[in-house]
C-alpha cells in the first residue's frame, strides 16, 4: 500500500484546495520556516484519526481549521484527504478488492467531524481499524517525529511490545480480542 495523494482544503495554513502527488516511494518536503511541511504532517495524523490537539501542535481540535490570516479571513471547515494505491492488496477485509482506498476526515468549527472511506460516510473507528497491522496510523512508529527516537529507546518493555505487535501485524488481532472479551 502505498500513499500517492494527499488533498487539503481549509486545514490549517492550507486554505485553498491543495493537491499534493507523491509519485514515488520517497518523497522530501522542503521549504522556509513555517511555510507548511509539519502542516502536512498533522494532516496526515489527524484524517487517521487523531483526536488529540495536543498531538496536532494545537490547544483545540478546531485549531486544525484554518483561522484567518493578514489577508484571508477564517473558513469554517476543514478537510483532508489521503489516497492509498492498494494494488498489492495490504489493506484485508472489506477493502482488500479495492485497488484505491480513500481516507478522508472532515471537522467544522461546531467541532463536529466526519470520517469517509471511498466516500461513503464512516465512524472514526472503520479508519483506525483499516490501518491497524500495516504499520501506519495516527500514532504508529510510521510516524517518527523529533525526540521520538529517544522515547523509543527509553521506553517501558511494556511500550515497546506496543510497537511490536503492530510490526508483527497482530495488534489487529488483540484488539478484536479484548473487543470480544468486553461484551
Ligand atoms: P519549520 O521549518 O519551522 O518546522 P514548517 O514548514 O514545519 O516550519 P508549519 O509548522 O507546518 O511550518 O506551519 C506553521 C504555519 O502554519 C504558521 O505560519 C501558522 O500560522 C500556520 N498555521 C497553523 N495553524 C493554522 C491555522 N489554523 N490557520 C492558519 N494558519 C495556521
Ligand atoms: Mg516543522
Amino acid at each position: 500500500m502505498r500513499l500517492t495523494t494527499i488533498k487539503l482544503s481549509g486545514f490549517k495554513s492550507f486554505v485553498d484546495p491543495t493537491t499534493l502527488h507523491l509519485p514515488t516511494n520517497m518523497t522530501g518536503i522542503v521549504g522556509p520556516n513555517g511555510c507548511g511541511k509539519s502542516n502536512i504532517i498533522d494532516a496526515i495524523r489527524w484524517v487517521m484519526g487523531e483526536s488529540a490537539a495536543s498531538r496536532l501542535r494545537g490547544d483545540n481540535l478546531t485549531d486544525v481549521i484554518f483561522s484567518g490570516s493578514s489577508g484571508r479571513k477564517p473558513v469554517g471547515v476543514a478537510s483532508v484527504e489521503m489516497i492509498f494505491d492498494n494494488s498489492d492488496g495490504t489493506v484485508v477485509g472489506e477493502y482488500a478488492t479495492y485497488s484505491e482506498i480513500s481516507v478522508k476526515r472532515t471537522a467544522s468549527r461546531d467541532g463536529v467531524s466526519h470520517y469517509f472511506l471511498n466516500g461513503a460516510r464512516c465512524r472514526r473507528r472503520d479508519i483506525t481499524d483499516l490501518f491497524l497491522g500495516t504499520g501506519l496510523g495516527a500514532r504508529s512508529y510510521s510516524i517518527i517525529e523529533q525526540g521520538m527516537i529517544s522515547q523509543i529507546v527509553e521506553s517501558h518493555p511494556e511500550e515497546l511490545r506496543v510497537h511490536l505487535e503492530e510490526a508483527a501485524g497482530i495488534s489487529k488481532y488483540k484488539e478484536r480480542r479484548k473487543e470480544t472479551e468486553s461484551r
